[in-house]
């Protein structure tokens, strides 16, 4: 039996409604960025990258925290479209690469996708097992330690790009890494 090689590793970063004083509840965060991209496991370029923004209906005023946490402001998730319309998108896109596997970094991402799926009452829209890419990290490195996005870069000697908690920026980063330490195993 054949076995299916994915060809592209999709590297996903979410971010969502917070706060820092407890009045949003992890189970009433929702997703307010997609950042992915789509690495490609033989040339190890990225081939595509999608980004949207979304409305949220739970708690659609974004507090300062969050604001000044992702940079993203109050226009950008208002004038978004809501969760079914974006994710709709998101699962275009990545069914545009049929042979992809699911990567983040840590399993927060997976979490609050099976979440807001649940919560719309959207079908989860991966069909691949998940990576995570922060476990695989603490394994390259032969350490028990789990380690920050922005850690790992410095660890590594990469520059963060782009601007931290920002799903793009971050999926972009998460696959600087994750190029670095699959290229290392292989050489
Ligand atoms: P990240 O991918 O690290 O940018 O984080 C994803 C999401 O987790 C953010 O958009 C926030 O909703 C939440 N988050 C991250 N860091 C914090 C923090 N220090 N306090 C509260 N929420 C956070
Ligand atoms: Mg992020």
């Amino acid at each position: 039996m054949q076995t299916k090689i994915s060809h592209y590793y999709l590297i996903v970063d979410l971010e969502a409604t917070c706060c820092d004083k407890k009045t949003i509840p992890r189970h009433e965060m929702e997703i307010i960025e997609i950042g992915a991209v789509m690495l490609n496991r033989a040339t190890w370029e990225i081939d595509s990258e999608f980004q949207q923004f979304i409305q949220p209906v739970r708690h659609p005023q974004l507090t300062d925290f969050c604001t000044k946490l992702t940079s993203i402001q109050q226009q950008d998730v208002d004038e978004a479209p809501k969760f079914i319309e974006a994710i709709s998108r998101f699962k275009e896109w990545i069914c545009s690469f049929p042979n992809h596997i699911f990567c983040s970094w840590g399993n927060y991402d997976k979490k609050q996708f099976i979440q807001d799926c649940a919560f719309h009452n959207f079908a989860y829209p991966f069909t691949s097992e998940h990576i995570n890419i922060k476990e695989e990290f603490s394994e390259y490195l032969g350490v028990s330690k789990r380690f920050g996005m922005a850690q790992a870069l410095n660890e590594l000697g990469i520059e963060l790009k782009g601007t931290h908690h920002r799903g793009i920026d971050d999926a972009h980063n998460i696959a600087s890494i994750y190029r670095q330490i699959q290229s290392a195993k292989i050489s």
